[in-house]
């Protein structure tokens, strides 16, 4: 796992608070407070620029392989949380659709093309700080292998993935599997629950 303060250098960098913005990106003036909707924002006096601080999009992709029952994980390899298991995805590039991002991220990821099925449900991550997109989809092409951002990628028989390292994935995963098992009347793994 990744040492504390590697994951805290990526999670200020990531989402560093309006209060720490110093300097217009437009004109390089220095930033003041001004408050609109009862919230304070980053103003620049110079040029009008005003700091809206938003939450990040996101897309992630339950890739399901339906004969083998089988969902694809990747190792992450950059931080937060290095060497953790998550569902392949990451951030909505400003100009693409969120499917395709969710597509994009899983090619990067894994070297899989998919199609997807359907939307699976968006939710915000606990700490409202991004908005993640997930997707259903199925492999179509390519070969399974890490990719850039991943150290490892491969298929998991879905009753019996482990845990995913981000609570949201891993709430999103058992979903998936109970809808599985409803859908399928597939065996449970407690007793009659
Ligand atoms: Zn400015």
């Amino acid at each position: 796992m990744a040492k504390d303060s590697e994951t805290n250098d990526f999670v200020q960098w990531r989402h560093a608070p309006a209060s720490q913005w110093k300097f217009c990106p437009l004109c390089g003036q220095p930033l003041s407070a001004h408050e609109w909707d009862g919230k304070e924002r980053r103003y620049c006096q110079h040029c009008g620029f005003v700091y809206w601080e938003r939450a990040l999009p996101a897309a992630a992709v339950l890739v399901y392989e339906p004969r083998q029952q089988q969902i694809v994980l990747v190792t992450r390899r950059y931080p937060p949380a290095v060497g953790g298991l998550t569902l392949p995805g990451g951030g909505v590039e400003f100009g693409e659709s969120v499917a395709q991002a969710a597509i994009r991220e899983v090619k990067e990821e894994t070297g899989l093309d998919v199609v997807l099925d359907r939307q699976f449900g968006t939710w915000s991550t606990p700490t409202n700080e991004t908005i993640i997109s997930f997707f259903l989809g199925h492999p179509v092409g390519g070969s399974l292998r890490a990719g850039t951002d991943a150290a490892d990628a491969q298929y998991f028989s879905l009753a019996q993935a482990p845990s995913l390292v981000f609570s949201l994935h891993d709430r999103v995963l058992q979903l998936f599997r109970t809808e599985m098992r409803m859908a399928f009347h597939l065996p449970t793994d407690g007793q009659g629950s």
